[in-house]
């Protein structure tokens, strides 16, 4: 009970959202953490903030920070609202910004990081492409990004596995679970 508090504290959880579950893998070196909302909960439209019921929902995962050295990824149904000034749109998340796969924490860490080295040399430490890192670098320093050009970047990022580099050796997934010698 109290890990669960601790996380949905780590996670900035409010409102209607909690921690259901947390699974350490031990093998793997994972941490799964499952969120999830009190029945009849309402969320703020992603467009315009007005609370609003959920419409509708789908399971997605965002990298958090690593537990120590544990992967770790947050499960949550992201609901979609149906917003009567806006229509159909996302709801917005408490522990991330829209459409970003990665929790606010750990866009921080990159952020943070990316002042004092190369965001090549944060990807290797992270254990994530580059080019997904620029994308966050990007968002937080490059504030020309006006929200119009934001939805086009996060549009082809939705459905953009295809932008994964080839010539890229190190897979996110084998750095990520690297154990310790
Ligand atoms: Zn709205």
């Amino acid at each position: 009970m109290e890990r669960k508090r601790l996380f949905e504290q780590a996670l900035g959880l409010e409102r209607s959202w909690y921690v259901e579950k947390t699974e350490f893998d031990d093998e793997e070196r994972q941490l799964d953490l499952y969120l999830n909302f009190q029945a009849g909960g309402t969320f703020p439209c992603g467009s315009c903030g007005r609370d609003c019921k959920a419409y509708d929902t789908a399971w997605k995962q965002w990298r958090h920070l690593n537990f120590f050295e544990y992967y770790t990824l947050v499960h949550a149904p992201s609901p979609r609202v149906d917003c009567p000034s806006c229509g159909i749109r996302q709801a917005r998340l408490p522990w991330t910004r829209r459409r970003s796969r990665f929790t606010l924490l750990f866009e921080a860490l990159v952020v943070s990081m990316a002042t004092e080295m190369s965001v090549r040399a944060v990807g290797r430490m992270v254990g994530e492409y580059d080019t997904r890192l620029w994308r966050i670098v990007n968002h937080y320093m490059g504030e020309e990004s006006a929200t119009d050009a934001e939805d086009d970047e996060d549009r082809r990022f939705e459905d953009g596995s295809a932008r994964v580099p080839e010539a890229t050796t190190d897979h996110p997934e084998s750095v990520a679970h690297a154990k310790s010698p």
